[in-house]
């Protein structure tokens, strides 16, 4: 399963499915699901102002639990309801995201072992993220099987392309894609077209993230204009919640996608990171 849209102002894995569809490609083996996700929330994109149509009433990718599937009440949870037949049926899936803060792509493989080896396996992007996900709730890509313990067979990689809206981060979406399909053996490496493969990352480096930072109060503020990626000693100032200091907890401690872009009491704001040695 190839899934796009989840946030619906996050254009490059429908572009990515898109030249899927005009390709005209069938999957080789197996079954292939492209799902365009958040369609009411897409509904509303303006590029002029894109972040609004990252949803509607919630944030699609924290309401795959029991407990907000069963409470129907937002637009985004009668759509994961729709949704969830393809998520249950699917053994493998590639959900494609991106950023508000930073243009260089982002595996985000969770905390089992056996998506660290695929992100591994597919060569590219660079930077791999271990993340155990987010207080504010459960992502599709951690939804029942796939957030289970050991190898049941499924894999589930979440992939922050780039930026939003960015050429580039289309180019990796595709090249994604493609290296996604040709390992799920759903398509013979000689049938992806020309283009769609980017080389290899030369060295790609595993974090695994030691804690999500959110902001009780929804009034989380930075100390500098992070990007992520940033590399920090202990004791760096990283931010204040409300007037309490946030710092570095730890020498070498990478920032990853810190993002004030959608702040309310509970979000999470910044995750902090170490390389897996
Ligand atoms: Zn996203």
């Amino acid at each position: 399963m190839l899934s796009a849209l989840v946030h619906g102002n996050e254009l490059c894995g429908a572009w990515a499915l898109k030249a899927f569809l005009a390709s005209g490609l069938r999957p080789r083996r197996g079954t292939l699901t492209l799902a365009f996700c958040n369609l009411a929330a897409f509904d509303r994109f303006d590029a002029d102002n894109y972040l609004p149509s990252r949803f509607v009433d919630e944030d699609l990718n924290r309401v795959w639990s029991a407990d907000k599937l069963a409470d129907a009440n937002s637009c985004e949870r009668r759509r994961a309801a729709e949704l969830l037949p393809w998520i249950e049926q699917a053994d493998w899936l590639m959900d494609f995201h991106s950023m508000t803060t930073s243009d260089v792509p982002l595996q985000l493989t969770g905390v089992q072992q056996r998506n660290i080896d695929l992100a591994l396996k597919l060569g590219a992007p660079a930077n791999l993220i271990a993340d155990a996900g987010h207080a504010a709730g459960v992502r599709m890509r951690d939804y029942g099987r796939f957030g289970a313990p050991g190898d049941n067979g499924t894999r589930s990689l979440l992939i922050e392309c780039g930026f939003h809206g960015a050429n580039e981060a289309r180019d990796v979406a595709m090249d994604q894609m493609a290296r996604f399909l040709i390992e799920a053996d759903t398509l013979n490496r000689d049938e992806v077209p020309s283009g769609w493969l980017a080389p290899d990352a030369p060295h790609q480096q595993a974090l695994r993230v030691t804690q999500a930072i959110s902001t009780p109060s929804g009034k989380f503020r930075f100390a500098q204009p992070w990007v992520g990626l940033e590399c920090l000693d202990a004791g760096t100032l990283i931010g204040w919640e409300e007037d309490e200091p946030v710092v570095a907890p730890y020498d070498n401690c990478v920032l990853i996608m810190p993002s004030l872009a959608t702040v309310r009491p509970g979000v999470t704001v910044l995750r902090l990171a170490q390389a897996i040695s």
